[in-house]
Order: C-alpha cells, then sequence, then structure tokens
C-alpha cells in the first residue's frame, strides 16, 4: 500500500545517509595540518608518562599541620607517581581528623588508622595524640596505607611496620628521625602507582629545635 507513511520513511532515511556522508568529507579536513601534503603520515607524538595521582588532603586535626605537610613532603619527594597537596576546604579526597578511639578498634596502642587505597574519600583517625616529630612518623604511615601499601616488616626501618618506627634505630637526644620513608615504603608503592625510585638525601635525623614551628 502507497501511504505517506511510507513516502515519509523514505524521505528520513534519505536524510541520515546526506548526513553521513557530509561527516565523512568533514572530519579529514578537520584533522589536515594546514600545509602538509596529502596522504603524507603524521609524526608520532612522543609518549607521555601517566600524571601523578592526585590527592587532596584537609587538615581538621588542630596542631597536626606541620606533621601532616612533613608527610605529604616525604611522599612527594618519594618517586612515587603520586602528588598530594593540602586544601583547605572539606571535601578532599583525605581529611586528617581527631576521633575517640571508636573508629580504630579496641587496640589501646593504636595511634591512627584508615583505609585501605584511595578509591574513594578517606579519613584519617587519630586516636592517640603524640608530638609533631612521632605524629610525623604515623602520617606518612597512614597516607601509605592510602596509597595502597599494607603492613610489612621485611623492609627494615621503615614507614609501614605495624608500631612506629619498629625496626629502627632511636634517634639521638635531641634530634628526630626526619627521613619519614625507606626505599622499601617508596619501592612497594612505586609497584602500586608507578614512579621512579630517588635516591635518598638528606639528614636521616634533624634536630627538633629546628623544626619547632
Ligand atoms: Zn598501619
Amino acid at each position: 500500500m502507497l501511504n505517506g507513511t511510507g513516502h515519509d520513511l523514505g524521505t528520513a532515511l534519505v536524510v541520515v545517509l546526506a548526513a553521513l556522508v557530509g561527516a565523512a568529507f568533514a572530519i579529514p579536513m578537520q584533522i589536515q595540518k594546514p600545509g602538509s601534503p596529502p596522504g603524507q603520515p603524521q609524526p608520532t607524538p612522543a609518549p607521555q608518562p601517566d600524571p601523578a595521582v592526585e590527592l587532596s588532603v584537609f587538615n581538621a586535626a588542630p596542631g597536626y599541620e606541620w606533621s601532616l605537610t612533613r608527610a605529604i613532603e616525604a611522599w612527594n619527594t618519594s618517586g612515587v607517581r603520586v602528588h598530594l597537596y593540602l586544601a583547605h576546604e572539606a571535601g578532599a579526597d583525605i581529611t586528617v581528623t581527631i576521633a575517640s578511639s571508636s573508629p580504630c578498634g579496641s587496640d589501646p596502642d593504636v595511634a591512627a588508622c584508615t583505609g585501605l587505597g584511595h578509591s574513594g574519600p578517606r579519613t584519617i583517625w587519630i586516636v592517640q595524640r603524640l608530638d609533631r616529630f612521632d605524629e610525623a612518623g604515623v602520617l606518612v604511615h597512614e597516607l601509605g596505607h592510602i596509597l595502597g601499601l599494607k603492613h610489612d616488616t621485611s623492609g627494615g626501618c621503615a614507614a609501614m611496620t605495624p608500631s612506629l618506627w619498629e625496626n629502627c634505630d632511636p634517634p639521638p637526644p635531641g634530634e628526630w628521625r626526619c627521613r619519614l620513608l625507606a626505599p622499601a615504603d617508596s619501592e612497594r608503592a612505586i609497584r602500586i602507582l608507578g614512579g621512579a625510585a630517588r635516591p635518598a638525601t638528606g639528614a636521616v635525623f634533624c634536630r627538633t629545635g629546628e623544626f619547632a614551628s
């Protein structure tokens, strides 16, 4: 049966085909570089390294910004493909806050806890108030968990041992362990996030008085 419906369908099909033909002509003109002879292969761009994982950190723990800044610097200079930065507003990827012991279980020795991996917003719960130097060690450890690291005791003196500095020599009197990450920590994080290990620089211990800010 010939009717208006059949005619309309034919018209519609013609319109669609015309649009596709137009697109087929338009696309090569848009990507052709001015001045390049037609058909000449374009140079392949050099491969770019993957961008670093960017994670914002909001400090909601009064008095611990100094410690948090040291911990962030340690990871940012480790060679791990990550960039942590302080954000001064709630809703950051990572929030550092002081809590009662409830978020971290009932072990009275626990200093802080957080989640493993950075697949969603994370909170670092500080449940034991330590001095700023030990807190820097705690925070570099908790940030390590957020980068995907579990506890490990095989690397000697390292940040990711279950207890703070458990395989490390104590600092001399009046000093603190200002080299917060060991090569074992960085290498394990590089296996997760990529990057290139950098040789450790700077002193292992620093005088506490120089950082009393
Ligand atoms: Zn831990």
